[in-house]
């Protein structure tokens, strides 16, 4: 399984570690230990049994927030052939856990993936208040999932979502299943996360409609890329929710070309928006236009952030945090949070969960928004 990673382990850290600036782990932390070529070293170290593995090894593989800013800077992205850490990071704490490592943290995430099927917890009374927002429009074998990560950490970017679908007249069916596995998968339990995205499977291709519009990145990547990885298969059209918004929007635009756009009933507020794109997913999916389309035209004036698209440094991280101190996670929040400041916007738009959630705890919580949201504050129903 770990044959894949062959090239990396071997070359990765041979070009001086030229990504490590980019890295926010480094910046963070600054030891050596945990520049992702080191980390690479180390994963290569585990697999040929030349270190013993301990809670502190296991440690330093959960240093690191998953954004693929090392595949971005890659010195090998010249001759087109990228290193990637990350898979191989996130392989390797399978191999730990699986030979009975477990600190206390990685033990907290195995009991609530075994007891709530997620790493957030119970998350039902959210749902609940999700579904009761969900009231008028037709139905039209369109399928929402929410995943876990979103109801617990911003219940108010679908709750948006739906009130915006509603006001088009599209009353979407909500899934039950919360969560397609990814971060478990991600965090190093490979088993699990397997048995969830099945069971996620079974329950989506059973239902009867032939669109699924899913709220993150993240869970587009899982269903549309992952899934294929492990040879499960989802038989509906699945939808990014900003391409699915973009389409039932905009009333004419461009996929190529950002201008002012024609949304209908939607009016301009006054004042800077800054958009700040978490960009994990989007590195990898190359999807980077169309929350700008959407933002863009909503404000008087738009701002990029200093890194943005492909470069753009993390909020928070990629992934569900496991490992990552409160103090970590302030100091990530707070590095971004200063790129922000420079600018002084009115609002700033965000697409992630986990920066969303980052913003509102660290930065200025009336200021924050999701799409979804900037959308509905800027919609203007005609029919009223
Ligand atoms: S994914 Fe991000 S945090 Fe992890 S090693 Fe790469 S640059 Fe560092
Ligand atoms: S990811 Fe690329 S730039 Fe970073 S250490 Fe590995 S080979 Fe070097």
């Amino acid at each position: 399984m770990l044959d894949k990673y062959k090239d990396l382990m071997e070359d990765c850290s041979m070009c001086n570690d030229q990504c490590v600036y980019g890295c926010p782990a480094f910046t963070i932390n600054r030891t050596t230990t945990v520049y992702p070529g080191r980390k690479v070293y180390l994963a290569r170290c585990i697999i040929k049994n030349e270190i013993e593995l301990d809670e502190n090894v296991q440690d330093v593989l959960y240093q690191c927030c998953s954004c693929g800013l090392c595949k971005t800077f890659c010195l090998y992205g010249i001759k087109g052939k990228p290193r990637d850490p990350v898979p191989l990071i996130q392989e390797i704490r399978h191999e730990i856990i699986r030979k009975g490592i477990k600190s206390d943290f990685v033990k907290e995430a195995e009991m609530r993936i075994k007891e709530f099927g997620n790493l957030y917890g119970d998350v039902s009374n959210v749902l609940k208040e999700v579904k009761a927002i969900n009231k008028s429009g037709k139905n039209e074998g369109i399928i929402y999932l929410v995943d876990a990560e979103v109801l617990a950490l911003s219940p108010e970017i679908p709750k948006a979502a739906i009130q915006l679908m509603n006001k088009k007249n599209v009353k979407p069916i909500i899934s039950d299943m919360l969560e397609t596995g990814y971060d478990i998968k991600a965090i190093g339990f490979l088993d699990e996360a397997a048995s969830i995205a099945k069971n996620t499977a079974d329950y989506l291709n059973n239902l009867s409609a032939s669109k699924l519009i899913v709220s993150s990145p993240k869970a587009f990547y899982a269903l549309t890329e992952w899934y294929k990885e492990i040879n499960i298969e989802i038989n509906k059209e699945v939808i990014l929710e900003t391409d699915f918004f973009r389409n039932l929007l905009i009333v004419h635009h461009s996929e190529y070309k950002l201008r002012p756009l024609d949304i209908q009933n939607f009016i301009k507020n006054e004042g800077l928006v800054v958009y700040h794109d978490g960009s994990f997913m989007a590195r990898y999916l190359k999807k980077f236009d169309t929350p700008r389309m959407l933002v863009k035209p909503l404000f008087t004036r738009f701002e990029e952030l200093r890194t943005s698209r492909e470069e753009a440094r993390p909020l928070a991280p990629a992934v569900y945090p496991l490992g990552l101190s409160e103090d970590y996670l302030k100091k990530l929040a707070n590095n971004r949070i200063a790129d922000i400041m420079e600018l002084k916007p009115d609002y700033v738009v965000t697409s992630d969960s986990l920066s969303y959630a980052a913003l509102k705890k660290y930065w200025e919580k009336d200021k924050v928004l999701s799409i979804p949201e900037a959308l509905l504050m800027s919609f203007v129903d005609m029919e009223k």
